[in-house]
């Protein structure tokens, strides 16, 4: 969920300043910051370029709208200075880091590099649901406690979605976790997390002590772990704290972490242990909350200081569902449908 935590840890932050939007600022020798708009609450996602002898290489897309195309036509005219792109990675389905993946494929004639499942997922995304993925949605909603017109509006995004991201219409190459992979002039390890999304690819430069970390490690915010419609009784939130204690082994503490959305800063396992311990926090006021029965929508007290709002409340109710299935993974809480269908959570 996008929300703010309590900034325990102190984090390092070696840059004062940002990159104007849509244009770049260098943090280490060949390997740009591209500051690119977004046309949602989220205003900007970070983009990261790098040059190499034989090209360029940009890590994730921005979301596919006119503003974004004419941002990357401006660089390839004045920082790729006659240079091509050789390779495009895309860190997971997302589309603010999706969204232009094929447009940049097709301009430049190349396949992307993805994880399989965040290639399969952004591909289900151009295309949109099908029929029979809509019931299956409508049905999940309703055992959440939506009523009709939320369940509208929730079709109604969904269409919306689709026009922010471009057809893939070519293959891919498939990158997999530990996989060391050259990308501008250094060598880049692969390292996936699970549960922000289902294959999401970080990369570590052991050369250079710096850790792309897509939505992995953000500094301000927490990235949202949600249960999705198709994957009801998925524990996602699990999967979460298990990347993240994997990542806090792998990744030095002193490593230079590049986020997707904020400035670049040191204290990554100071980062991870905050992410983690405000989950935890999350899971005890749940416990607690639902000592008598509760819907979905009904536990949002228990876990969100704000109330709310239309926009938000796919993301709640999935971040929501993740608390409950953690819970439930656990031994710590049952459910049962009321007559109404409606899924009902209860403490044990
Ligand atoms: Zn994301």
């Amino acid at each position: 969920m996008t929300k703010k935590i309590t900034e325990k840890e102190t984090l390092e932050y070696p840059f004062s300043k940002r990159p104007p939007n849509g244009d770049v600022l260098e943090v280490s020798p060949n390997l740009y910051w591209l500051r690119m708009p977004l046309p949602i609450a989220l205003n900007h996602i970070n983009l990261w370029l790098l040059e190499g002898k034989n090209g360029w290489t940009i890590i994730d897309s921005g979301m596919a709208n006119d503003e974004s195309k004419e941002v990357w036509i401006n660089l390839f005219e004045t920082l790729f200075k006659g240079k091509s792109l050789e390779k495009l990675l895309i860190t997971h389905m997302h589309l603010d880091h999706s969204g232009l993946a094929g447009w940049l494929s097709d301009h430049w004639n190349l396949d992307p590099y993805f994880t399989e499942k965040e290639y399969q997922e952004t591909q289900i995304l151009s295309e949109g649901i099908e029929k029979s993925q809509e019931f299956i949605a409508l049905d999940f909603y309703k055992s959440c406690g939506y009523d009709d017109a939320s369940i509208k509006r929730y079709l109604e995004r969904v269409s919306y979605r689709k026009t922010l991201v471009t057809p893939l219409n070519r293959g891919y190459n498939r990158i997999r976790d530990k996989e060391i992979i050259t990308l501008g002039d250094h060598e880049w390890e692969i390292m996936i997390a699970t549960g922000h999304s289902p294959e999401h690819a970080c990369l570590y430069s052991k050369e250079n002590n710096i850790f792309v970390c897509g939505d992995v490690l953000l500094p301000r915010i927490t990235p949202n772990i949600s249960v999705r419609p198709f994957h009801a009784e998925s524990n996602p939130l699990n999967d979460w704290i298990n990347s993240l204690k994997e990542i806090k082994e792998r990744v030095p503490d002193d490593a230079l972490i590049l986020p997707s959305h904020g400035y670049p800063y040191y204290g990554a396992h100071k980062r991870i242990d905050s992410i983690v311990e405000d989950h935890m926090d999350k899971l005890k006021s749940l416990h607690k909350f639902c000592k008598h029965s509760k819907n979905v929508i009904e536990v949002f007290p228990a876990l969100f200081a704000n109330e709310i709002n239309e926009n938000a409340l796919i993301l709640a109710v999935g971040e929501s569902l993740a608390h409950l299935n953690y819970l439930i993974g656990e031994g710590k809480m049952e459910m049962k449908k009321n007559s109404d269908g409606v899924n009902c959570y209860k403490s044990i």
